[in-house]
């Protein structure tokens, strides 16, 4: 059956994923200053990983399920979108009809991954 594209389908993440599968997934990053980035590469390094926003920004991330940037994502806050970066609206809905769950949602996890 082919897949429909419906506008913004609800999607369920489990609350603690952790942080690098998270953004590998939207590919959005929190800055600091509350804007919303468009990554544009992630690179895994060990447990770290060097993100480069499509603003040329470069920065080290730590996998974790608890940093500032993990509770920013699933509380969506932010002030506003990087004009640099054009995150497209399409993202920008994705984003929003994102919802995290304790006990409901998936992991991310590929085949193959660590748990
Ligand atoms: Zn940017």
């Amino acid at each position: 059956m082919a897949k429909q594209r419906k506008p913004a389908a609800k999607r369920y993440y489990r609350k603690r994923v952790a942080l690098l599968r998270l953004i590998d997934k939207i590919k959005l990053w929190p800055s600091r200053r509350g804007i919303l980035h468009g990554i544009r590469t992630i690179e895994r390094l060990g447990a770290q990983a060097r993100v480069t926003t499509h603003c040329n920004k470069q920065f080290l991330v730590n996998d974790s399920r608890n940093s500032r940037a993990a509770r920013w994502l699933r509380n969506k806050w932010f002030q506003g979108i990087c004009p640099q970066c054009g995150v497209p609206d399409w993202k920008l809905e994705k984003f929003s009809a994102t919802r995290f769950r304790r006990h409901h949602g998936s992991d991310l996890l590929k085949p193959g991954d660590p748990s």
